[in-house]
């Protein structure tokens, strides 16, 4: 990302408009279940507020679809933010408006204020002119850090960058730089870890992956097209026989690439879709009939291990089994752990595959821990995302 950040520009008491990630998951009292966003978004909060800025910051939470949703509301998020900043953040009741621009106003310097959900405004995913256009008149500068949402051109991602100097925050700037390590020039062997559910949402990563990786590792409910492509019976596991072509076209690739391609040599069935079901590890070509794969098995993940022993750089996308069940998450956390202490780059992305190394307790360990999901495939990819393009070009 060659972009410029809140380092390369004037801020001192300025009024600054900053997009930041709080999209966090919520239980149904609505009670925050991981406050990761929150922390990650701290260093550029902090940085403006010693820099005297009035800090306006936005965010979206949920789905509301472009109606006020009461659970959605912001509010406990202004409070958590209030906690681990150790000062007060006060809540706006929307995020344009008269009502806004007075709390602006009374916005002292190096005081944090936390608009309403953009998205109870349909103007907000539509990227409507005059809705950024509003929002941009409520600061003289903008500063994007909401690396999740940055593959959306939406009104506080894209078109209010349009309209204010725009720069990236310190969040962005982070993200960025560990995917450079991979995208750009990586420390070798560079080791990549896809697993999840399906090969569809993945194709464009898998491709660009195969061209810089050396060593390549499939998990997940999509790994079991690749072995039904190469020809293993797979029981009631969840396969996409619409990729099976594709399956069949990245196995032919590594092999011309010399990329060392890794699939399950043996994997974890059970008798149905359930935390509690009855479950057995066999090996790939003896899934019994009426049986579905929900995890790799140890000898996979010893595998994999070995593969990636002597890799620099490792990035991993996508849990190696159904890791919401504790029994299917075996593979996954043993998989964590070895790359806990391995001497090597190591970079998460993906909201369940961050969710689960954290479950893990050995989140620490690990060099980088994306907040994005879509946002970090899409980076991954190569592509250009529409809300760091439109800032400021360093
Ligand atoms: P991330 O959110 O980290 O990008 P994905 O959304 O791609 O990860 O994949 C996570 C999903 O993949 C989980 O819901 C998990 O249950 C599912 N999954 C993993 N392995 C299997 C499997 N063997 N069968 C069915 N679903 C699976
Ligand atoms: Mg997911």
């Amino acid at each position: 990302m060659r972009k410029q950040t809140v380092r390369d520009i004037e801020i001192e008491r300025q009024r600054v408009l900053v997009r930041v990630d709080f999209n966090v998951p919520l239980d149904e009292e609505g009670v925050i279940l991981d406050d990761l966003r929150i922390r990650s978004a701290l260093p550029t909060i902090e940085y403006l507020r010693e820099q005297r800025a009035k800090v306006i910051l936005c965010a979206h939470l949920g789905r509301p679809k472009g109606k006020i949703v009461e659970s959605l509301r912001l509010a406990p998020i202004a409070r958590r933010l209030a906690e681990l900043q150790d000062a007060p953040v006060a809540s706006a009741p929307d995020c344009i408006g008269a009502e806004v621009e007075a709390a602006v106003a009374a916005l002292g310097e190096g005081e944090v204020l936390l608009l309403e959900n953009l998205r109870f405004h349909p103007e907000e995913e539509a990227n409507d002119h005059a809705f950024a256009r509003q929002l941009a008149a409520l600061a003289d500068l903008y500063v994007n850090d909401a690396f999740g949402v940055a593959h959306r051109a939406h009104a506080s991602t894209e078109g209010v960058a349009r309209l204010l100097p725009a720069v990236a925050g310190l969040l962005m700037e982070k993200e960025t730089e560990y995917l450079d390590r991979i995208i750009a020039e990586p420390e070798r062997p560079l080791g990549a870890i896809i697993g999840g559910a399906k090969i569809a949402d993945k194709l464009g990563v898998l491709r660009t992956l195969l061209a810089k990786t050396d060593v390549l590792i499939i998990g997940g409910g999509m790994a079991n097209t690749f072995l039904k492509a190469q020809g293993h019976a797979v029981g009631d596991s969840l396969v996409e026989d619409g990729q099976l072509e594709a399956a069949r076209a990245l196995i032919d690739e590594a092999a011309q690439r010399s990329v060392r391609l890794l699939l399950p040599i043996d994997v974890v069935v059970a008798d149905r879709f359930a935390a509690d079901a009855r479950h057995k590890t066999v090996p790939v070509d003896q899934v019994p009939d009426g049986w579905r794969i929900l995890d790799v098995g140890e000898r996979s993940v010893a595998t994999y291990s070995e593969a990636l022993r002597s890799c620099r750089t490792v990035v991993w996308n996508g849990p190696l089994g159904v890791a919401e069940f504790p029994q299917f998450a075996r593979g996954s956390a043993t998989l964590a752990r070895f790359l806990a202490g391995l001497d090597a780059v190591t970079i998460v992305g993906g909201g369940e595959t961050a969710a689960m190394v954290r479950e893990t307790g050995l989140a620490e360990r690990f060099d980088h821990i994306s907040t994005g999901g879509g946002a970090f495939l899409e980076y991954l990819e190569g592509r250009e995302l529409p809300g760091i393009a439109a800032l400021r070009d360093g």
